[in-house]
């Protein structure tokens, strides 16, 4: 019997996390979890009650109270917060930028990270993010940091909108250097490689090469 693992995949904006997290979830038959749709989530409900993304107490209080469960089907990754789909309200571009602020809150951050390790805690996982593998898993048995040069990043993100947002490429790539910005210098849990973590940069490589290479490590990992 193999072991199964908790594989924490880390890394700035469009580095291919999501893609690569699940494709690799699917193939080893695991459990995943992005969780920064965890903090989109926050946000959303931040800016329906227009709660002041500065108010800490009253961010962290929505970060207790929500209840917020993944569900996969046919290769999406459905979010359901306190019972409604909002798979995709959580994307839109005033949902990220929000996240992105909310996300520096101490107090938000203890909440999320407390249900990322109850969501982890028997194994058999693969979690996305910017601190799983230094704080929310610092002992995972397989770390992966995902970087790529910005340009590259970005214009993954822009084919992703796939139109559906009418904003210029240079926007995408203006607005995600200021969000990896904000999560590289924020106090609290800031965007860093963890020690033990295998870089893999993404700037030539397709998702499957990614996938490929994790796979591998996964194998070794589990023996
Ligand atoms: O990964 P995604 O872009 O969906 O995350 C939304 C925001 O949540 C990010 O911009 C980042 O600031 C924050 N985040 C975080 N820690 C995580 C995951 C996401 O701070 N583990």
């Amino acid at each position: 019997m193999q072991r199964r693992l908790v594989i924490a995949i880390d890394g700035p904006s469009g580095a291919g996390k999501s893609t690569v997290a699940r494709s690799v979830a699917q193939r080893l038959g695991y459990r995943f979890v992005e969780s920064g749709a965890m903090y989109r989530a926050v946000a959303l409900l931040a800016l329906r009650n227009k709660t002041s993304l500065e108010d800490d107490r009253a961010l962290a209080k929505l970060a207790e109270t929500a209840a917020m469960r993944f569900e996969q089907k046919d290769g999406v990754n459905y979010l359901f917060l306190n019972g409604e789909d909002v798979t995709e309200a959580i994307r839109s571009p005033e949902v990220t930028d929000a996240s992105s602020i909310v996300s520096t809150h101490q107090e938000v951050r203890n909440h999320l990270v407390k249900s990322q390790q109850e969501m982890g805690s028997e194994g058999g996982v693969v979690m996305e993010g910017r601190d799983i593998g230094t704080r929310v898993f610092p002992n995972a048995e397989l770390k992966i940091f995902l970087t790529g040069s910005a340009e590259v990043r970005a214009s993954r993100r822009y084919r992703e909108m796939d139109g559906k947002i009418a904003t210029a490429s240079e926007e995408v790539l203006r607005d995600m250097a200021e969000r990896d910005r904000r999560d590289q210098q924020r106090k609290v849990s800031p965007l860093v490689a963890a020690e033990d973590a295998i870089m893999i940069d993404t700037t030539n490589l397709t998702a499957d090469e990614v996938v490929e290479k994790i796979i591998v490590l996964a194998g070794m990992r589990a023996q």
